[in-house]
């Protein structure tokens, strides 16, 4: 079955917070907003300035004016889900964005718009499991088109195939850091040649985690880091499956002509010959 892939490719929230307040100011509890409790279903909540004023010296007033004005939200999340294809980078972006659904936030997914492998407005696992999406040329666009009010209200954004995306970057920066959103990236970190692809590595600096999962080697069996193209093809960006890709260790890749090669047999006399 075809599908797409191009192949071009904190601070912690909570100190963040603590760093905008007076040294003076006890910290407590109380003063959290209710969003840094992982397990809490209730939406976030902004923190409660004007408490927090009423016990600050007047210089610090107006320094903490200036910090609220620049970010009206408390700060978000990102998290960086990479890996070879078939490693279950999407699966691991579901079962998040579920959990995060579960526990009462609003969520969302987005997708490229080049993605149709089973329809525009769904990603699907290599498993079969779909969820409902946004395809999208640029995430720039997200806002205008997921509405204002709406993305104000929107508590977790997932992003898959993040490779496609060349705004990833301020995107995340700017979702996380000032519109206090949860970022779930997932994407190929490294192409068919294992050079970076598109901006997935760019958000690393930026992200409160990164998680590389890795598959299983189609000629072995050991764990699979890298994605070996079947195929002579040599554009950068080509779309294909199983049918383009497999996953492959390090030997295999290293040997990735023999294996070119084996696969082709494998294709024709179902027999792998790879040293
Ligand atoms: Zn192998």
């Amino acid at each position: 079955m075809p599908s797409l892939v191009r192949m071009k490719s904190i601070l912690s929230p909570t100190l963040s917070f603590a760093l905008n307040l007076p040294k003076a100011t006890p910290l407590s509890l109380s003063t959290l907003p209710s969003r840094y409790c992982l397990c809490n279903p209730k939406p976030m909540q902004k923190p409660n300035f004007f408490h927090l004023k009423s016990t600050m010296p007047s210089n610090t007033i107006e320094t903490r004016s200036l910090h609220t004005e620049a970010s009206q939200s408390p700060p978000g999340e990102i998290h960086v889900i990479v890996g070879p294809m078939f490693a279950g980078k999407t699966t691991t972006l579901l079962r998040r964005i579920k959990s995060e659904s579960s526990h009462g936030r609003s969520v969302a997914i987005i997708k490229s718009n080049k993605d149709t492998r089973y329809g525009l407005h769904s990603i699907v696992t290599h498993d079969g499991e779909k969820f409902p999406c946004w395809p999208l040329a640029d995430l720039s666009s997200f806002r205008q088109a997921f509405g204002s009010d709406a993305y104000e209200k929107l508590d977790v954004i997932g992003i898959d195939e993040a490779q496609f995306f060349e705004d990833l970057y301020d995107f995340c920066r700017k979702a996380a850091d000032y519109d206090g959103k949860t970022v779930i990236v997932a994407g190929l970190d490294g192409d068919y040649l294992r050079r970076r692809f598109g901006s997935v590595l760019d958000i690393i600096p930026l992200a409160d985690s990164v998680t590389k999962l890795s598959s299983r080697c189609e000629l072995c069996g050991k764990r699979a880091f890298f994605t070996l193209r079947r195929t002579e093809e040599m554009q950068t960006e080509l779309i294909g499956g199983a049918d383009k890709y497999m996953p492959v260790c390090r030997k295999h890749y290293v040997c990735g002509q023999d294996v070119r090669e084996a696969t082709r047999v494998v294709f024709e006399d179902q027999t792998v010959r790879c040293t």
